[in-house]
């Protein structure tokens, strides 16, 4: 396969199918708008000459790096201590848009007819969308980000592994976390789906928060960073979302905001992409991704391991108070 080509699909699957990695990837000094940025990205090729250096050291472009699960930052063994329990189950839908882009469809192969169009397909903002808010009992996701990890289906198949810190693996402190923020809203009446990498296709809910805990192999990262889609179908909601959560969880934690490391692995999270992959999150529904500190700080570790309850406090709170102000 020509180098070029090679490198190219590369960029375009890290974007598509990311997730935590241990080095968070510099975001370029202009943060907006970023759905041009992705798309430049991923149509760049891998040693580019207009990518900015801080992008382009962090996509990979040997073809192992992509398949392969990120390299975890310590040496701590990981032991699985929390026994998943509750999988949520879901039927396939009958759905043929869902269909069309799930399971074993590939991205298209480099200079495939149209391969340039599906790219570029997600640049765009999705199409406006009537904001999901149906009566009745407020129903609340929270994905623990890389749970189940290897149980996801062909669509998913790239994801990677997640952090690690503190003799935990990334995915035990975002289950752990996710169980008790679902245990405080459970408590206050709402409905609460706690969610692993694969959530159900075309995903509803009030609201959907996908919850994570970061990495840096320098050790230096420190605090919090919120993201919604960068295509939003409901741009002015999701932002209200992002400022609400900001506010009040690092009002209830103390963690700084570490805004400048916001991501595109954040912004066009997979779990985001209705428009690529079925196990997705429905258009119109409220939706954020929360990376929660850095399992690479023993400072922010304080908080992930060893006061889970205050980070679910500040999540809970959040989240109820983006719910109040929804019409
Ligand atoms: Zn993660």
């Amino acid at each position: 396969m020509h180098r070029y080509m090679l490198g190219w699909t590369l960029c375009a699957l890290v974007l598509l199918l990311a997730g935590c990695t241990p080095t968070p990837m510099a975001v370029p000094a202009r943060v907006q708008p970023a759905a041009q940025e992705a798309v430049q990205a991923a149509l760049t090729p891998a040693v580019p000459t207009t990518m900015p250096a801080a992008a382009a050291t962090a996509v990979p472009t040997a073809a192992p790096a992509v398949l392969e699960p990120t390299a975890a930052p310590t040496t701590v063994p990981i032991l699985p201590t929390i026994a998943p329990t509750a999988v949520p189950q879901y039927a396939e839908p009958d759905d043929t848009a869902c269909q069309r882009t799930s399971g074993t469809t590939p991205l298209p192969a480099p200079g495939a007819p149209g391969a340039q169009d599906f790219f570029r397909s997600f640049r765009d903002p999705l199409a406006a969308a009537p904001l999901y808010n149906p009566p009745g009992t407020r129903r609340i996701g929270l994905q623990a980000g890389h749970w189940l990890t290897d149980q996801v289906p062909a669509e998913l198949g790239r994801l990677q592994g997640g952090s690690s810190g503190g003799g935990k693996a990334e995915w035990q402190v975002n289950l752990d976390v996710s169980q008790r923020t679902a245990a405080l809203l459970e408590a206050d009446g709402f409905d609460v789906d706690v969610l692993p990498s694969t959530i159900p296709p075309r995903y509803q809910a009030h609201v959907f928060v996908a919850l994570h805990a970061d990495g840096d192999v320098s050790g230096a990262g420190r605090g919090f960073k919120i993201a919604r889609p960068g295509f939003s179908s409901i741009p002015s909601v999701d932002d209200k979302l992002v400022d609400t959560l900001n506010n009040v969880y690092a009002a209830a934690t103390g963690l700084p905001r570490d805004d400048e490391h916001i991501t595109l692995r954040m912004r066009y999270y997979y779990a985001f992409n209705s428009r690529r992959y079925c196990h997705a999150v429905a258009t119109g529904v409220p939706q954020a991704i929360v990376e929660m500190g850095y399992m690479t700080s023993g400072t922010d570790r304080q908080w992930l391991i060893g006061n889970p309850d205050r980070l679910a406090r500040g999540l809970a709170d959040g989240i109820t108070a983006f719910l109040r102000i929804l019409p």
